[in-house]
Order: C-alpha cells, then sequence, then structure tokens
C-alpha cells in the first residue's frame, strides 16, 4: 500500500514519493540546549523515531539529521545567569540529551550538528540572501530577511498576507503568528551578548535561529530533500522563515513534506521549559515509569492529536507493556525448533494502519487483538508450529517499530559479538571456527538459523 503523510504544506494527506527511490532524507529540528529536554520535547523526538522506525520497516534507507540549537537568546541569557560559559552550559545539556535519548530507546539520527560548528556556513547563506536582494542590513547593523520579497510567504502557516499588516522587523527568534515580521538573519553583537561572538562581513554578531536549520540541512541532506519534522509550535515563524531563505538563497525547492506533531500538555496546558510546568524524563524514571511505559504512552495517540499527560496512566502502561512481554515470552517459550520468514496476514493490516500517516491508535489496536486472539489459541493449544514461528516474527516486527519488549528480551552484548565473529569467520571459510562460535552463543542460551536475510538468533528457554 501506499505511504500518505499529512503535509502541513498543503494540509492535506498526500502519497509520499521519495526523491530518490528506496531512500528518505530527514530533517528534524533538535533541542534548545539551555534546559533538561522534558518528556513535552519527547513527544515530538519520539514521533520522529516513529517515522524512521517505519521506513526502515518499509526498507528504506533512512538518513536522519537533528540539529542542536546550542546559541540564541535563551542559551546566551542562561550561561550569564549561572555565570559559565555557553559552551559549558550547551555540553551539559547535550550529554543530557542524549542520556534521555538512550533511556527511551530512540535510534540516533546519523548526525547531531551543532549551530556553533556551522557559522561559517550561515554567513555564506546569508550573504547570498544579501547579495541576491533578499536581504537587508538596518540600523543596528543587524540583517534582516525582507518577507515582502519571497511571494510565498506565509504559505505553510496558512497566513492571509494580503491582510496581514507587516509592522517592524523583529530581532528576537520568536514570535506570534498575528505578526509576520522581516526576520532576523544576523544579529550584531551587543553588549549583553559577552563574549558570544563571530565575525563577518557585517562585524561582530552572530546567527538567528531560523538560519542555523537552514543551513544545516543544506549542508547533510542537500538543497532539497524529503521530510522535514518538528513540533507544532515550529511552523510558525521557524519552519515558515526557513523555507523563504532556503528557497531565496538557492533558487530551489526545499522540502516536499512538513510533518508536525502536536503538543502534549499538561492541566491542559502546552508542557513547555519556559513555564516551568514540566517532566524531565528522570522525573518519571524516579516515580517508577519504565522507557517503555513512556513509549507505549507517547505513542498511543496519533501524532496529530494532543496528548493529556498524567502520571495517573502510569498503571494502565505498565499493563499494556507486560502483555506484550508476557506474549512474547509466550512464544518464545512454545517454539524452539520451527522457525520461518512468514508474517499472518494482520501483519499486512498492521501496516496498512501504519502507511495511513503513521496511524499508531489503529496499528496498536490490530497488534493488540491478534494477541488476545493469538493468546486464546496457545491457551487452547490449537496452535500451530508454523504459525507461533509467524507470530515471533510479527511481534519482533512490531517491536522493530513501538520497542516495547524489556531489554531482558533482547540480545546481549556477548551475544552479538560472537553472531559478529561467526560471520566473520564464514566469510573467510572458516567453517570450523564458526561452529566453535555457534556452540559458545549456544552455551549463552541462544540458537542461531542462517536465514536468506542472513543470521537469526531465537533465545533458547
Ligand atoms: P525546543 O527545545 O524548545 O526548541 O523544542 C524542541 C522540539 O520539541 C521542537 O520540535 C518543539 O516543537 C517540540 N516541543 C516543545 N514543547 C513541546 C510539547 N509540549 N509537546 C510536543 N512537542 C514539543
Ligand atoms: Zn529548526
Amino acid at each position: 500500500m501506499a505511504i500518505k503523510f499529512y503535509n502541513t504544506l498543503t494540509k492535506r494527506k498526500e502519497r509520499f514519493t521519495p526523491i530518490k527511490a528506496g531512500e528518505v532524507k530527514i530533517y528534524t529540528c533538535g533541542p534548545t540546549v539551555y534546559d533538561t529536554a522534558h518528556i513535552g520535547n519527547f513527544r515530538t523526538f519520539i514521533f520522529e523515531d516513529l517515522l524512521k522506525r517505519f521506513f526502515v520497516l518499509k526498507g528504506y534507507k533512512v538518513q536522519h539529521v537533528m540539529n542542536l540549537t546550542d546559541v540564541d537568546d535563551k542559551t546566551i541569557q542562561r550561561s550569564v545567569a549561572e555565570g559559565i560559559n555557553i559552551t559549558e552550559l550547551t555540553q551539559k545539556y547535550i550529554d543530557l540529551f542524549f542520556e534521555d535519548l538512550d533511556t527511551l530507546k530512540i535510534i540516533r539520527a546519523d548526525v547531531y550538528p551543532k549551530a556553533t560548528e556551522h557559522v561559517d556556513i550561515m554567513i555564506k547563506m546569508i550573504e547570498k540572501l544579501v547579495d541576491n536582494g533578499y536581504a537587508y542590513q538596518s540600523d543596528d547593523k543587524s540583517i534582516y530577511f525582507n518577507i515582502a520579497k519571497f511571494n510565498d510567504y506565509g504559505k505553510l502557516a496558512k497566513l492571509n498576507m494580503a491582510e496581514q499588516k507587516k509592522s517592524e522587523r523583529i530581532a528576537s527568534d520568536d514570535y506570534s503568528k498575528d505578526n509576520p515580521q522581516d526576520f532576523v538573519l544576523w544579529k550584531a553583537w551587543k553588549t549583553e551578548d559577552g563574549e558570544v561572538f563571530w565575525n563577518s562581513p557585517w562585524g561582530k554578531g552572530r546567527p538567528g535561529w531560523h538560519i542555523e536549520c537552514s543551513a544545516m540541512s543544506t549542508k547533510y541532506l542537500g538543497e532539497h530533500f524529503d521530510i522535514h519534522c518538528g513540533g507544532v509550535d515550529n511552523i510558525f515563524p521557524h519552519h515558515e522563515n526557513e523555507i523563504a531563505q532556503s528557497q531565496c538563497a538557492h533558487d530551489n525547492k526545499f522540502v516536499n513534506y512538513w510533518l508536525h506533531s502536536e503538543h502534549l500538555m499538561i492541566d491542559s496546558g502546552k508542557m513547555s521549559k519556559s513555564l516551568g510546568n514540566f517532566y524531565k524524563i528522570s522525573d518519571l524514571t524516579a516515580m517508577g515509569f519504565t522507557p517503555e511505559t513512556l513509549r507505549y504512552l507517547l505513542l498511543n495517540s496519533h501524532y496529530r492529536t494532543k496528548i493529556d499527560f498524567s502520571v495517573d496512566k502510569k498503571q494502565e502502561a505498565k499493563k499494556v507493556v507486560q502483555r506484550v512481554n508476557d506474549f512474547y515470552d509466550r512464544l518464545m517459550n512454545s517454539s524452539i525448533n520451527k522457525q520461518n520468514e512468514k508474517l499472518p496476514q494482520e501483519f499486512n493490516l498492521f501496516v496498512a494502519a501504519l502507511d495511513d500517516d503513521l496511524n499508531t491508535p489503529k496499528a496498536l489496536g490490530i497488534f493488540f487483538e491478534w494477541l488476545r486472539r493469538t493468546n486464546i489459541e496457545l491457551d487452547n493449544d490449537s496452535i500451530t508450529e508454523d504459525k507461533i514461528a509467524q507470530a515471533i516474527n510479527f511481534v519482533e516486527k512490531f517491536n522493530s517499530v513501538f520497542d516495547l519488549l524489556l531489554q531482558k528480551s533482547q540480545i546481549p552484548q556477548e551475544v552479538s559479538d560472537l553472531v559478529k565473529k561467526r560471520e566473520e569467520a564464514r566469510a573467510n571459510r572458516d567453517w570450523n571456527r564458526a561452529d566453535v562460535y555457534r556452540d559458545e552463543i549456544k552455551a549463552l542460551g541462544w540458537t542461531i538459523e542462517d536465514t536468506k536475510d542472513g543470521a537469526k538468533l531465537k533465545a533458547l528457554k
């Protein structure tokens, strides 16, 4: 079935066609590292993780870039308030961010470019915009993008520019949709910026937030790529401005599909760092939330609907996670000899639900209904070994997207190392050595079978 996504740019579900067959290039806006990322930010990052895992399930080669915003108004203000150097501040939060990503089993992007390490390419892009008449210098020496020069300005956020009264230019990185304005590309240095500045053709200063993502996405994915994601709060002004800058600087289409996840709410308000109404991942794990329960709670709603987060949902989520794990263990205990490559037909329904704009609630519904029926067959002893093998395959495919199986069901490092060594021995046609590794793997409680897709491991129980 064709993959369809709701494209914020066209405001409708569209069939997904990659620029290059079998490959997908994705750029996702990363955290502003002036504080710890909260569960709201991770709602967006988990949605992006799901998108990526889904493409892998569909057999795509995925290239994923996520930036780290390590210089902006907030990072500078916080480093001044704490009396520490900005790099010291941002590195602390970058390290915490990666710890949380790993806790939540989020698959790492291919690259996490830092804004501060790419200022040269941002300056080049701004120079192009100035040279081509899209940007100008104001009295304070800052450089602004002239939104009147770009006919499509407002298309992503659906602004009717004819009805808008264009007001003053704006130096701040974030502002409201009610007030589209010329936005800053390069901020001239001010005393409060202290030691944070770079030299440029326009004097000392630093880049605005929006140009960071335009420049870094182009560097790593090219001028024109497939998918750009973020939370809905990124639509305006951030992504609107990214489109304007990129299209005007490159005279090329920028992004084909814009996907935005809705907010995670708390007490009916948006969870946000600036409001201080947030839970960090470490707060939640201290309360007894496991990575799997958090993944379930964040993926159980469709990405385009709001989530009302509440700690009261912990028990319900724990039960669901337990159910998948018990089921998997039960299947593994039932069959050790029979393996195949087949999948039950419910798997196709599961994938079809995800094909339809990543309908995770529907996909989970299909999976759990099938799990319930299969459990009954196991109770009645009315299931064939062939079907058990298919069921194991389905749970593993399911898990490659949702990742709800506890670590204990997954392969220990020692075993994966031996598998790798065995592969090497086989590649060298050293069959005796390969057999020794197979026995060592078995001694650790795992069987290995060679299939056309490579070696497959099963736990012996
Ligand atoms: P920030 O660190 O504020 O730049 O945000 C990083 C990402 O988290 C962006 O894609 C935001 O859109 C997203 N985000 C921020 N708050 C929330 C929230 N409450 N729910 C979902 N996503 C959010
Ligand atoms: Zn961005």
